[in-house]
């Protein structure tokens, strides 16, 4: 079957033969992946290569670190306000859907302005940079690069990466990270929860210029510091030693495939065909986000009517498509194509679509 879950995701399928040996017997350690110490030198290698095979896909300059922290992205972006900004600083933040809403909640002691937001037209549009009020002296600019849930992302089309002048610009990315080249050079922080298109949940990523590390933020306990996590690479404590493993063994297999230009590729491909069965539907299917900042990654959509969303799902799951139902907040249908899904599976999903509009339509 092919699995649209927006998270957790589907993973490439060689990486999961792969950990299911691994978890019985792994390699010449004569233990199980998962029970292996992380100070010992198997482990201390897997960090090493993930790390070493993230910075080759993503052309992380020398000047970044990178942190794999245990938690989700949630937690990041608590720990971006305690690490960059001094209590009380200002902080600017864009909000174009449902996750930098929740961005909003982790700030507890900084003075938060929302420099723009497209939540009064149901977050379907990214305001224009122009639009942007941002302040002189904030801490740093929080943008969404893909909300995964409204089926929003800043693409080309919209325009180039907003320009935040001297102030760094913090960037999720849990939902687009590695679907194509990016310059990182551009933001002084991205962050992604690794369960699309890194690997399983559990762990996070961090890249983050090093020089802002030096910065004061708040008095924070150590485990929450990354200058210290940096210093200790991401092992104060007992990191998640088995979804560090198999986030190195997705990154591998992204490497393999051709990097985040073949990536690229594919994302184009197979969100294009998905755009076209529902503008070509006649009004069956429908997306209402502004097409020039369409998610290539996750692409909501609605059926005429809400009595056939129940139909729609179990015919899919008869035809071995499954985690189709939209999020709770959106309603309707979501598809997420990640990194892992090939385009037959989009293929796939096509036909169906048209085959569910001819019975019903
Ligand atoms: N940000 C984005 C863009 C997401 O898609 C998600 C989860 O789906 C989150 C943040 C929250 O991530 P987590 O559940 O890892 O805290």
């Amino acid at each position: 079957s092919y699995n649209f879950s927006p998270g957790p995701a589907a993973l490439p399928e060689a990486v999961l033969r792969q950990v299911q040996q691994d978890m019985l017997e792994w390699g010449e350690t004569g233990a199980s992946v998962v029970e292996i110490s992380h100070r010992g030198p198997e482990f201390l290698e897997v960090a090493r290569q993930a790390e070493a095979d993230l910075r080759t896909l993503l052309a992380i300059p020398d000047d970044y670190a990178v942190l794999f922290p245990a938690g989700g992205a949630t937690t990041q972006q608590a720990l971006i306000a305690l690490n960059f900004a001094s209590p009380g600083q200002r902080v600017d933040y864009v909000v174009t859907g449902h996750w930098g809403r929740t961005a909003l909640k982790q700030l507890a002691t900084v003075d938060v302005n929302i420099a723009a937001s497209s939540e009064d037209d149901g977050f379907r549009t990214i305001p224009a940079r122009a639009s942007w009020r941002l302040s002189k002296d904030a801490a740093y600019v929080h943008v969404t690069s893909n909300e995964t849930i409204h089926g929003v992302e800043f693409r080309p089309a919209w325009g180039p990466v907003p320009d935040t002048g001297d102030v760094p610009l913090f960037a999720d990315f849990s939902s687009n990270i590695a679907s194509e080249p990016i310059d990182i050079s551009r933001y002084g922080l991205i962050y992604a929860g690794a369960q699309k298109n890194l690997g399983p949940v559990g762990i996070a990523v961090v890249i983050v210029r090093r020089d802002l590390l030096e910065r004061a933020g708040h008095p924070r306990a150590d485990i929450f510091n990354y200058a210290s996590q940096l210093r200790a690479e991401s092992m104060l404590n007992t990191p998640p030693t088995w979804n560090w493993y198999v986030l190195g063994l997705t990154v591998r297999w992204m490497i393999e495939q051709g990097g985040t230009a073949e990536f690229d590729r594919r994302s184009a491909e197979k969100s294009a065909l998905l755009y076209e069965a529902i503008d070509g539907s006649g009004g069956f299917y429908r997306n209402d986000v502004d097409p020039a900042v369409r998610s290539r990654m996750n692409v909501p959509f609605f059926l005429p009517d809400p009595a056939l969303d129940a139909p729609f799902l179990d015919g899919a799951r008869e035809a071995g498509l499954i985690g189709l139902k939209g999020h709770r907040v959106l309603g309707g249908m979501r598809a997420s194509i990640y990194n892992a899904m090939p385009v037959e599976g989009v293929r796939a999903l096509v036909g169906y679509m048209r085959e569910f509009q001819a019975r019903h339509g």
